[in-house]
């Protein structure tokens, strides 16, 4: 599956190939039943239980587990849940699309702390949202956006913490740079002084099969290691992992896992709505 990436030898040399240490498997059968938190209270439960999950994958390869970010993902989630969260402590939420955060922000203005991500393909069009209400936006794959992103945010005089989307699964219809293009994507970055380069995001191919899934977020720090030195020393950040596979993802060195079903419950809408898959069916 990597015959096209270049960094083939890399991964081909026994070595540098995963020695399987752990059998975390991914939770994704658990894909849609994810209980749906109603009140305070569930969450608190929900967000405690997944920072169990977080602290214990740490501590499994070593890692100190404050090292890991939890990003809460609110996407179809209303503004009445979305005010349960906040009680429940969450101060930076993410959205997939700038439209509907654009809507749950003006709808929660009053909560003044509250800072949101964009985790979702932008479109130039929609540029302008993210400008006015995202603090961060971790779905940067094309050199246009780059460019209407930082011409908007020059205009307005701030900057913007970006992260750059790779396709590590290599599904044609995923999202995110070719892990080859990635380093002259981060040179041509350069130009674009108002967008701070924080890291690499991913989404592992979708499938109960962890070692599969475990190679897409060993790409993505292989990629991260290589790239820091030898092109931006600021690429740290690894926003990778979701409900159904981040204690896998902090085994491999995440610094962010992006979580909605876990904290939220399960979405009506099927995920594919959202970034499109060739790997169906989903489990
Ligand atoms: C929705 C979403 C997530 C979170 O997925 P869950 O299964 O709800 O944890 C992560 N990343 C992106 C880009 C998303 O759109």
């Amino acid at each position: 599956m990597y015959a096209h990436f270049g960094l083939r030898d890399w991964l081909m040399n026994k070595e540098n190939r995963y020695q399987p240490t752990s059998m975390t498997p991914t939770q994704h059968h658990r894909h849609g039943l994810w209980p749906r938190a109603e009140t305070v209270e569930d969450l608190q439960r929900n967000l405690a239980a997944v920072r169990e999950r977080i602290a214990a994958a740490a501590r499994r390869v070593g890692r100190d587990p404050n090292e890991v970010r939890l990003l809460p993902v609110s996407k179809e989630v209303d503004e009445a849940r979305i005010r349960m969260a906040y009680e429940a402590g969450c101060r930076f939420l993410a959205e997939n699309r700038p439209q509907e955060l654009a809507r749950k922000y003006e709808a929660l203005r009053d909560l003044t702390d509250l800072k949101w991500s964009v985790i979702g393909h932008l479109q130039t069009n929609k540029a302008k949202l993210v400008v006015r209400y995202a603090a961060e936006f971790q779905a940067l794959d094309s050199l246009r956006v780059a460019e209407v992103l930082d011409r908007r945010l020059q205009a307005e005089g701030r900057a913007l913490d970006v992260y750059v989307q790779v396709n590590t699964s290599g599904e044609p219809s995923k999202y995110g740079l070719h892990p080859e293009e990635v380093a002259t994507f981060l040179r041509k970055m350069r130009a674009f002084s108002s967008l701070r380069l924080r890291g690499l995001m991913t989404l592992a191919v979708f499938s109960t099969d962890s070692e599969r899934v475990r190679q897409c977020f060993i790409l993505l720090r292989t990629l991260r290691d290589t790239l820091r030195q030898e092109v931006d020393a600021g690429l740290t950040e690894l926003s990778m992992g979701m409900s159904g596979d981040f204690e896998i993802a902090i085994e491999e060195g995440a610094t962010v896992v992006r979580v909605g079903q876990a904290i939220f419950g399960s979405r009506k809408t099927p995920d594919a709505r959202y970034w499109p898959s060739s790997d169906q069916p989903r489990r």
